[in-house]
């Protein structure tokens, strides 16, 4: 029984490798983000508007600790917001409650990803810089934070089935489906 938290930048493939790496442990995938719209019934962008960044970010630290404090039996692989790992409780609680993967990418294969995605424009800016320029600024200041909440470190540009693969090695648990 374990929890595999997946933190990382907007973009870097949270949910995707999130619901894949569930699939091959046949087992729960909950997103913070998504939890959260569901819960409050408002998008991100109505809580940041409503309440600002300070009344989002501990929402979302509420959050975390809901999907996990869910009664369970078997795994549960939950993908976390971008900035989930700004609070230091949020740090540690992710790693004493199981194992943190960063999915780590570079700058300009994030600015790529949100470029194609039309969701992303709907995001509220954090820094009112261009996307490659917030991508930049943002990831400076949170490239520390993943690193010292994770466990391990992936290669989040590789397809996501290698990612998955490459985590299962990791946390040396067979895959329950091919
Ligand atoms: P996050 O949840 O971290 O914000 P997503 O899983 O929503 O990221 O992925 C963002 C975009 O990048 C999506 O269009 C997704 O298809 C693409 N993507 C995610 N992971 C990969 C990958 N390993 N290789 C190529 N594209 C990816
Ligand atoms: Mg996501």
């Amino acid at each position: 029984m374990a929890v595999i938290f997946l933190v990382g930048a907007r973009a870097a493939g949270k949910t995707t490798v999130g619901m894949e790496l569930a699939r091959l442990l046949d087992c729960p995938f909950t997103d913070t983000d998504q939890h959260l719209r569901q819960s409050l019934g408002r998008s991100v962008a109505e809580v940041v508007a409503a309440e600002g960044w300070p009344g989002f970010r501990a929402r979302e630290s509420a959050a975390l600790r809901e999907v996990t404090g869910w009664p369970r039996s078997g795994h549960l692989v939950v993908a976390t917001g971008g900035g989930m790992v700004l609070a230091p409780e949020n740090r540690r609680f992710m790693r004493e409650r199981g194992t943190v993967f960063y999915l780590a990418a570079p700058v300009e294969a994030l600015a790529r990803r949100l470029a194609r995605d039309p969701l992303a424009a709907q995001r509220p800016s954090l820094t009112g810089l261009d996307m490659i320029g917030e991508v930049r600024q943002v990831l400076a200041e949170r490239r520390p934070l993943y690193e010292e909440a994770a466990h391990h470190i992936l290669d989040a540009t590789a397809p996501p089935a290698k990612i998955c693969a490459a985590a299962l090695r990791l946390l040396g648990m067979p895959p329950a489906k091919a």
